[in-house]
Formats: C-alpha cells, structure tokens, sequence
C-alpha cells in the first residue's frame, strides 16, 4: 500500500537517527530524500543535525529544486538527489553520508570493487569511486552522471557516500552494506591477504543479481568485467604488484622510511652480537 506523507516523513526523521547513531554522519552533514509523486521530493533540511529532526523540519521541492513547503531549506546537496531520480524511475529514495571507513576510501580515491564476499557482490555488485565535485555545485552531480545508471551505491571522492533504492529501508540497508564491506575490505587488506572469488564464482552471482534486481527494473551493472579476477579464475592479491603493502607471491613491498628502519634495526643487533 502506498504510504502517506507523514509515514514518509516520520520514516525519514527514523533513518536520520539511525545513520546518525552509526556515526555515518557528524555535526549537521548527510542527507535523505524520498520521492513523493512525480511532481514533488520530500527532503531533510540543511543545516540540522540529522539525527534530531521533527517531521516538520522536512521540506518538499520540486524536480528542479525549488522549494514548494516546509519552514526549512532542504539540503544543499539536493541536486545530487534530484539526478538520481531523473535517471532512475525505479529509486524512491537516496541516502547520502560520509560514513568513516567508505569515506575513507573514496578520500584514497579506491573503489570498493574488489569480489571479496559473494553477499555484498549479489546486493551491490562493485562500488565505484565518482570524480571529485565541489558540493552543492553541478561539477558533483557532472561526476556521478555517468553512473547512476549502473550502480545503487557510489563513493564521492573526497566526500562521502551515496546510495538509493526501491524505498527508504532499502536505499539506508545499502549505506550499512558499503559501510560494513568497507570494514571488511579494510581488514582483509591490513591482514595482506585478500583472497578474490574466482571469475566464475562472480559469473554466477552476477546472474543471480540480474534475476533479482533486474526484475525490479534497476540496471544492473556486469559485475565480470568490473570486479577484478584472473581470466583463468585463479585468486590473485588485491592490487598490482609493485603497490607499496600489496604482498605478491613472497615478495612485498616497504616504503623507503620502512626499509631504513628494517637495515638499521639489522645493523644494531648485528652490533650487538
Ligand atoms: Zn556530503
């Protein structure tokens, strides 16, 4: 059944306190919009803490960001919002965040598109990285363009994260999913191992994921020539060789200041015997 404007607008002031209570956010950032009908978006407010919103501080634009109601302005990175829902009939809503560890690696400039675990691959597929653009300017909408159309969740270099669904729960389950995978990706690279899913293991959960989503409506993104495995489906480390960190075989990689620590810690106990 379709749901009201106030259950829309009490269901957002709940996911604002969730991504606020899982530190997705700090201070007055992030923002959650839904799609109301095809003329109006119901939108947080800038400048608030989302995590401590009424139902009344919510504002309704229209699709080229004017505001229609509402005793606040809505965000400032609305535009980013209204793309999406240009470009993709099948979202109702979009989530944005800067959740520490995803942000962490769009601050690298890293997508989080390496096939490490079979569930976060059939949800999301891979999760790129868009282009750096000032916020609140058409430069970051100009850099996630060309994506929208493939993938439900983005990384904003330098920025933050953006995800979006068939509906409020799901576009927020895929903040905790990219967040959490983040976590994951993280540890397995610090463990100096990360042991990719073959290419025919991702074949098959990129047709599960198309039986699933594609029958929402969503585009699916071909998670084989995204997530990188070998062509002969044998497990290979995370990065080129010759990164700084990235082990390979028994080889690895030190940086200079490593290095002279490692020969002058060799030199010592040597002087010592
Ligand atoms: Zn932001």
């Amino acid at each position: 059944m379709k749901k009201t404007e106030d259950e829309h607008r009490r269901e957002i002031c709940e996911v604002g306190r969730w991504v606020h209570q899982r530190e997705y956010i700090a201070a007055t950032d992030g923002n959650i919009s839904v799609r109301l009908d095809n003329q109006r978006v119901l939108a947080t407010p800038t400048l608030m803490s989302k995590g401590m919103m009424q139902p009344d501080d919510l504002a309704i634009v229209d699709y080229q960001g004017k505001k229609i109601l509402g005793r606040r302005n809505a965000s400032s990175e609305l535009a980013m919002h209204l793309l999406i829902y240009r470009r993709r009939p099948d979202v109702q809503a979009v989530v944005h965040a800067h959740p520490p560890v995803a942000t962490g690696y769009a601050a690298a400039n890293l997508p989080l598109n390496l096939a490490l675990i079979s569930e976060v691959v059939l949800a999301l597929g891979c999760i790129p990285v868009a282009e750096y653009g000032t916020p609140g300017t058409p430069e970051l909408t100009d850099a996630l363009a060309p994506l929208v159309g493939q993938y439900d969740a983005i990384l904003m270099a330098n920025h933050g994260v953006v995800t979006y669904g068939a509906d409020l729960l799901s576009a927020y389950m895929r903040m905790e999913t990219v967040e959490h995978f983040a976590r994951i990706s993280l540890v397995s690279h610090l463990l100096g191992r990360q042991a990719l899913l073959s290419r025919e293991e991702v074949g098959k959960l990129a047709e599960a994921r198309a039986r699933y989503f594609g029958a929402t409506g969503a585009p699916v993104a071909p998670l084989s020539e995204v997530c990188p495995v070998t062509a002969d489906g044998r497990r290979v480390p995370a990065r080129p060789a010759g990164e700084p960190g990235t082990p390979a075989g028994d080889r690895f990689w030190v940086s200079r200041e490593e290095l002279e620590a490692l020969i002058d810690e060799a030199v010592k106990s040597a002087k010592v015997r």
